[in-house]
């Protein structure tokens, strides 16, 4: 085999979608809607993205795990390290936590639910995303959420309600209540690591508002499913 032929086995820019090499760099500049078709050029477009420094140290770029045609959309905070290694959400202590939620209310994590990140990137020593990273990935969110079109968003702890609504209220003020956004349906829930650490299943702790808020949450599912 010649060489030429042989090097072109290790070219797959014919593979990689589109817009990859122009992410902009600069934060200001934005990354308008209906820049991507599916979740896979996310993906790709994330894994090279350096608008913010966290592009600098990630393995991977956790985009999302689930069924993309799933009504519920679960966004969390950001990758930690399980997560950086996999390139997948939710994956450590907490996400089973999160599968085990789910399956009280007999839904399933590949079924039923997508789940993402506000951050994309892991944030060294799993320190909270900053205001600039927060803005930096939010178009990749906001994207994200006019591919799958989910009819419920379950925004799971500050970073998470902050990140996609800008509301700075404290979660346990306003957990378990419907927020409308862009004609879909909101509800800001605890974050399953502060679940880990307030493991008490006594009334009016936060496990057991979490078990009423998947009740109601499992409820209005059923009922947009009646409504098609
Ligand atoms: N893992 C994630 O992917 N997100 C979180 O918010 C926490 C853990």
């Amino acid at each position: 085999m010649s060489s030429d032929l042989q090097l072109s086995l290790f070219d797959n820019s014919q593979n990689t979608s589109f817009v990859t090499d122009s992410i902009p760099t600069n934060v200001k500049i934005p990354i308008p809607p209906g820049t991507y078709q599916n979740i896979q050029q996310i993906t790709e477009h994330c894994n090279r993205c350096h608008r913010c420094e966290l592009g600098n140290s990630r393995t991977h770029a956790v985009i999302g795990r689930g069924n993309p045609q799933a009504k519920i959309l679960i966004v969390g905070e950001a990758p930690g390290q399980n997560e950086d290694e996999t390139g997948l959400p939710f994956v450590g202590r907490s996400g089973k936590l999160l599968d085990k939620i789910l399956e009280s209310v007999e839904l399933s994590t590949e079924t039923d639910v997508f789940i993402a990140n506000v951050i994309k990137c892991r944030p060294p020593n799993n320190r909270p995303p900053t205001v600039k990273e927060i803005e930096a990935c939010k178009p990749y969110l906001l994207e994200q959420i006019r591919i799958l079109d989910p009819k419920i968003i379950l925004l799971t702890g500050a970073t998470a309600l902050k990140g996609l609504l800008s509301d700075k209220r404290p979660i346990s003020k306003i957990r378990g209540q419907w927020i409308e956004w862009e004609n879909r349906l909101c509800m800001p829930i605890f974050h399953p690591s502060y679940l880990l650490r307030n493991p008490s299943r006594e009334p009016e702790t936060p496990k057991w508002f979490m078990w009423q808020d998947m009740q109601v949450i499992k409820a209005k599912l059923d009922e947009l499913k009646e409504q098609l």
